[in-house]
């Protein structure tokens, strides 16, 4: 057994990175400026997007965008119940109608099929979500989209560096990318929205910094015009300086980051091939690169021989942590309590949600670290099976 802790995830931070934070520090310009702009620069690039717009997190972002896109009373979203409750919030908080779409049971992704089935006249917006960095099928999910009239938002808090049929995601509609410290690059907490809607930049640009007139001088000065007025009532989620400058170091390095994941998680897959009871997800069928976020198994208790806490609780003695992504949004209690008619509508999310787990998947992992989780997935199976033969259980 190791003798050090390993957590399911740890962010990539060099000492260079953490010297160029002390140098952000010491510039006395700590706040949105030069840092910001260059990474919104960086991003958009990247994804060949027109715009990129930082805020102070994913969910800062979702919520400014379904503002900005006029979600309230009356208007449903569709989207997975599978996803970070985050989404589910900002809807309801607007005043929104969640409408919960099953996923794959075994990609954990909504079909296209599953999202047009849900769409009704009071649709506004469908939120896919890229689940653990796999790219939903953005073309039939577009299609439908654009027939019904809807509004398509990419939740690609796990898909930055995710390839769809050869396209970088964020480059063709708006998407979210997450830049907390477990996402495969971070800020700290922060996120960056891409799109190529004008309108919709401008409207996001104002909202994250209290409604304020917004001109081409903001970004080549730093901060606003002292004579900008608020437009319209906005919010205060603008990302500082000291969190850009970490995601713009991160960002060259991305590529390197998934490459070294993907080769953890295909240890894994080899590993983990012939273990009963511990059922890796499949990658979706169309073409694709994933940013292999998470590395998620399902634990199926008929043949693991114990159910998801026990093997949590074995991982964690042998010193593996884990985690779980997600509980689906409608099984949380508030959902439960206030929007009760979900449960046993969504059979497969709720198959996986009581049955995810995600093991250590991070790119200063080495394949030792890797080889330790599955040795502790295989003790803390035999130990089940012990126990079940001897009817200690
Ligand atoms: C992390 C995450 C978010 C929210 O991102 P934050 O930056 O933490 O606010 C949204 N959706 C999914 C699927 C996520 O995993």
């Amino acid at each position: 057994m190791r003798d050090t802790f390993l957590p399911f995830c740890r962010p990539s931070i060099s000492e260079e990175d953490i010297a160029a934070i002390g140098d952000v520090l010491r510039s006395g310009w700590i706040t949105t400026g030069p840092k910001v702009a260059a990474l919104e620069d960086a991003v958009a690039k990247r994804c060949g997007a027109k715009h990129a717009i930082a805020a102070t997190s994913g969910t800062a972002l979702m919520h400014l965008a379904l503002q900005a896109l006029g979600v309230g009373p009356g208007d449903e979203v569709v989207g997975p119940s599978m996803t970070w409750v985050s989404t589910p919030n900002m809807v309801e908080l607007l005043g929104g109608t969640n409408v919960f779409v099953d996923a794959d049971r075994d990609t954990l992704l909504a079909s296209p099929e599953a999202i047009a089935a849900a769409i009704t006249p009071r649709t506004k917006v469908v939120i896919p979500v890229h689940y653990a960095g796999a790219p939903a099928d953005l073309d039939g999910i577009r299609a439908v989209c654009h027939a019904k009239g809807v509004t398509l938002l990419e939740d690609a808090a796990h898909a930055i560096g995710t390839h769809y049929k050869g396209r970088e995601v964020g480059g063709q509609d708006t998407a979210i990318f997450s830049l907390h410290p477990i996402k495969n690059i971070t800020s700290g907490e922060g996120g960056v929205l891409t799109t190529n809607d004008d309108a919709l930049a401008k409207k996001l640009r104002r909202l994250r910094f209290h409604g304020l007139e917004v001109d081409a001088h903001d970004r080549s000065q730093q901060g606003r015009s002292p004579q900008a007025e608020v437009q319209e009532p906005g919010y205060k989620q603008n990302m500082p300086d000291m969190n850009a400058v970490l995601a713009l170091r991160q960002l060259p390095r991305l590529d390197e980051f998934i490459e070294r994941r993907d080769a953890i998680s295909a240890l894994y897959r080899r590993e983990l091939a012939n273990v009963d009871g511990v059922l890796p997800l499949a990658d979706p069928a169309w073409s694709h690169r994933h940013a292999r976020h998470l590395f998620v198994v399902r634990i199926d208790e008929r043949t693991a021989g114990l159910d998801r806490t026990a093997f949590m609780e074995g991982l964690k003695k042998r010193n593996i942590g884990t985690g779980i992504h997600f509980l689906a949004s409608h099984t949380h209690r508030w959902y439960r309590e206030n929007r009760g008619q979900w449960m046993g509508r969504l059979p497969d999310t709720e198959w996986n949600s009581a049955r995810i787990c995600t093991i250590p998947m991070f790119p200063d992992m080495t394949d030792a670290d890797a080889m330790d989780v599955v040795q502790a997935i295989k003790e803390t199976l035999a130990g089940a099976r012990v126990a079940v033969a001897g009817g200690a259980r």
